[in-house]
């Protein structure tokens, strides 16, 4: 029997405000355990949660990204549960009336494009840590209470390939209007994955998996392929109806399986209601229509890449694929680069040239350094040659003075017309023969007399030989 995967996500993406979403405490990862906390985040007795207005803004700005209705009004509730790392055995989140509701979201897999609905995306507060040691363990309560979107996919996905193609796309858009650094080693955007499977053909849903706190593509798509054998194993062994229950599991990096952590809670075992400290949010018109002004999305950045600035499209991908690459080649733009030369530059050779933990942000080249390197080439002033050599140099030295590079390398090209020209009339004087059989049709000696002349002037801008050659040739 053929079966059909079925995958809707939960994407929790920590928004990069400077202070929590109920108080002021500092965000900042990594601070010493149980510094960034108060009254409120600690849950005590009596404190009162106010609502930061920058995460409602943020909020606001990815409705509007997935083209999403806003709920001008909304409500705050909490969600009953009782953990160690939750002081107040509540999270405040949302559930009737979140701030955003039904959006989409466009993604290409191989050539086809698909749109996965978004079902909504509400705010709420992440709980603390706990932090698990060999005979006992500790609450870090900093993360409490930090903002989160979490972003709720309908289940329209039908493969870890599409999974992971829309948990990138929504990456990169988290990234591009810069409302989370989106780190997943730091946990600022992790997935759930709703997993189910059902024979080809049929249209009803089956009992679905959720499997908890995924935090790396490759682990997401792995846990998934999983999770989907299981079930079609389970369904050929005919143990399906016994086996495959609604539960919580967890993906065991090591082993590379999913095992059980505990059963699905219903909404109603949280026992959901407005929480009464928390005034209903009502978004304020202006603050609305503020939010409507929106930085560039990354597929509109790749068609006006491919339109406009004509780069092919698949080199445009590499290019929009972060938002710092892409801020990279812009700047590189803006400093007056050739757009065909800062685009292979950069994606060619330097990109080529890192390697392991070495990337763009650590690599030391800058894209001034990389703009001015690139404007060198397009003045004639260095070869293609050369500012490889000078690429290299840069890179080991992490300094990007590309102007000092020419000149301690002795590499400028020379351009100075009345120098070529007194070797191409050498050339020419010394060649008169083979100038007369390129005059009655053979063309292709202009390539002898471009050598010529290249090995007689070292450093010679070969372009600028050719175009005096033909000129004298005439
Ligand atoms: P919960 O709070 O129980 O996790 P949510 O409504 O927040 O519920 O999320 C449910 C998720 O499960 C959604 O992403 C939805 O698309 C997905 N889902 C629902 N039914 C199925 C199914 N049969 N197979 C796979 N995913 C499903
Ligand atoms: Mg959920
Ligand atoms: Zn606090």
């Amino acid at each position: 029997m053929d079966f059909e995967t079925i995958i809707g996500l939960e994407v929790h993406v920590q928004l990069s405000t400077k202070t929590k979403i109920f108080c002021s405490c500092a965000t900042s990862f990594g601070e010493n355990a149980n510094t960034n906390v108060c009254p409120t985040c600690l849950g005590l007795p009596g404190a009162l949660p106010v609502l930061n207005k920058e995460a409602l803004k943020k909020a606001i700005l990815f409705g509007n990204a997935i083209n999403a209705q806003i709920n001008q009004d909304s409500i705050f509730a909490r969600k009953n549960y009782f953990y160690p790392d939750l002081p107040k055995a509540y999270q405040i989140s949302q559930f009737e009336r979140p701030i955003v509701g039904k959006g989409s979201i466009n993604i290409e897999v191989g050539d086809t494009n698909k749109t996965i609905n978004i079902t909504r995306a509400h705010l709420e507060e992440d709980a603390g840590k706990n932090i698990h040691q060999d005979n006992y363990s500790q609450v870090d309560l900093n993360r409490a209470c930090t903002p989160l979107l979490e972003i709720v996919s309908e289940p329209d996905m039908r493969s870890s390939n599409e999974a992971i193609a829309y948990l990138k796309k929504l990456h990169s858009i988290v990234r591009f209007i810069e409302i989370s650094d989106a780190n997943m080693q730091e946990g600022s955007f992790r997935c759930d994955a709703n997993v189910s499977i059902r024979p080809k053909g049929d249209s009803n849903f089956y009992t679905r998996v959720e499997i908890k706190n995924l935090n790396s593509f490759k682990f997401i798509q792995k846990a998934i392929d999983y999770e989907v054998e299981r079930q079609i194993q389970a369904w050929e062994d005919g143990v399906y109806k016994s086996e495959i229950v609604q539960e919580t599991r967890l993906f065991d990096t090591q082993k590379g399986t999913t095992r059980s952590m505990r059963n699905k809670e219903e909404s109603a075992d949280y026992r959901y209601f407005s929480d009464p400290d928390l005034l209903r949010v009502h978004i304020p018109q202006d603050l609305l229509d503020s939010c409507k002004n929106l930085p560039e999305l990354p597929d509109e950045k790749l068609n006006r890449f491919v339109n406009e600035l004509n780069i092919k499209k698949d080199d445009a991908k590499i290019l929009i694929s972060s938002l710092e690459m892409a801020r990279f080649f812009e700047d590189m733009l803006s400093f007056g680069a050739s757009i065909k030369n800062s685009s292979s530059w950069l994606l060619v050779e330097l990109l080529g040239k890192l390697k392991g933990e070495v990337n763009l942000n650590n690599c030391g080249i800058t894209s001034l350094g990389l703009a001015t390197l690139v404007k060198r080439i397009d003045e004639g002033k260095i070869s293609g040659k050369s500012a490889k050599e000078i690429l290299d140099a840069m890179l080991e030295s992490k300094n990007n003075d590309v102007d000092h590079f020419i000149k301690s390398l002795g590499l400028e090209q020379v351009n100075d017309d009345g120098a070529i020209i007194k070797v191409v009339d050498e050339v020419i004087n010394a060649n008169s023969d083979k100038v007369e059989e390129y005059k009655n049709g053979k063309e292709k000696l202009l390539g002898f007399f471009v050598g010529q002349v290249l090995k007689n002037l070292k450093g010679v801008n070969p372009a600028k030989v050719n175009e005096i050659l033909k000129e004298k040739l005439k």
